[in-house]
């Protein structure tokens, strides 16, 4: 039906959370180029953690007020820096990466545990030291009665149609810092290698995606949820083949590789996926004290070689 935007789609002049060749709701295929050829893809569908999440390097993020305009790219509700600057940072075990803008999704892209949330936000980096690569830091949300999310507070009673893709709404002294407020855990979180989840799908990003949900309203979703406009389709790409590539974030499941196996007889090992810690084995040499390497092999969900071949950068004009 929308096969003829596939053409446009595989070079747009569109960039992260820019409007471009972007249709919803997503249908395979429609979006070419590397949204159809790519083998590191985003979103994915974020593991069961049979162990329970792992306990992580804690994110810190140096954020801060600052001026920022709020747009609509047609298909997201973007709030941007006006001066993304190295020092409005977030740091994590991948990198550090400069904040640029953040934007939201109806309907959570990642799904978690097999769950989908009926929003999601991304706050896109640049990898500072590597402007070929993005970090992203994501969170789904969940309606609570009674908790308001600080940072939609500051932003959701003035938001822009989907109807004007030029207008700029100036927001002086956005409290950036108020993002992270709702996260109850910043040390728990996946990561993995994936790509922007609108045309072009460049896949040179370090995904970063909070295991816990921010709680928001039933009135501050409704107003998300009616500014982006596609409330009966939604704004997300679902889940995408993973091909092997490596998600952290779940804790390893013990049982079964080492000598003493023995003691966890727990009643609850009855199903052992084996895929949790199948590949451990090689690099997990006991409590190694490389905490990075040890941690990401212990970590392993889903391994084998990955082949996240950073593909040339086709984002020419940033965000
Ligand atoms: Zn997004």
């Amino acid at each position: 039906m929308m096969r003829t935007l596939a053409f446009v789609a595989g070079f747009p002049v569109a960039v992260y959370g820019g409007s471009g060749a972007v249709s919803y709701p997503y249908v395979d295929d429609t979006w070419g180029g590397v949204c159809k050829t790519g083998t590191a893809q985003s979103p994915i569908a974020l593991p069961q953690c049979t162990a329970g999440n792992s306990k992580r390097a804690e994110l810190a993020a140096s954020y801060g007020s600052h001026d920022a305009e709020l747009s609509h790219t047609g298909h997201a509700v973007k709030i941007s820096l006006k001066t993304p600057t190295d020092a409005i940072k977030f740091v994590s075990p991948t990198g550090t990466y400069k904040l640029v803008q953040c934007h939201w999704h109806d309907d959570s892209e990642h799904t978690i545990d097999g769950k989908k949330y009926p929003l999601c936000a991304h706050c896109v980096h640049e990898k500072i030291g590597d402007s070929s690569r993005y970090g992203v830091l994501g969170v789904v949300y969940e309606v609570d009665s009674t908790v308001e999310d600080p940072f939609l507070k500051s932003i959701v009673d003035n938001l822009p149609v989907k109807t004007d893709t030029t207008t700029k709404i100036d927001k002086a002294g956005v409290n950036f810092t108020n993002y992270l407020a709702g996260m109850t855990n910043l040390s728990n979180y996946y990561t993995y290698a994936g790509s922007l989840t609108t045309p072009p799908c460049t896949e040179a990003v370090d995904w970063h995606v909070l295991s816990h949900p921010v709680k928001l309203t039933q009135a501050q979703l409704d107003k998300m949820v009616a500014a982006l406009g596609h409330s009966a389709t939604g704004t997300f790409r679902p889940p995408q083949p993973l091909n092997g590539r490596v998600v952290l974030g779940c804790a390893a499941v013990t049982t079964g590789t080492t000598a003493n196996n023995s003691t966890n007889s727990s009643s609850t090992a009855s199903n052992t996926s084996s895929n949790a810690n199948s590949n451990t084995t090689s690099s997990n040499t006991s409590s190694g004290n490389n905490t990075t390497t040890a941690a990401q092999a212990s970590n392993a969900v889903a391994a084998a070689p990955a082949v996240a071949a950073v593909v040339a950068l086709l984002v020419p004009a940033l965000f």
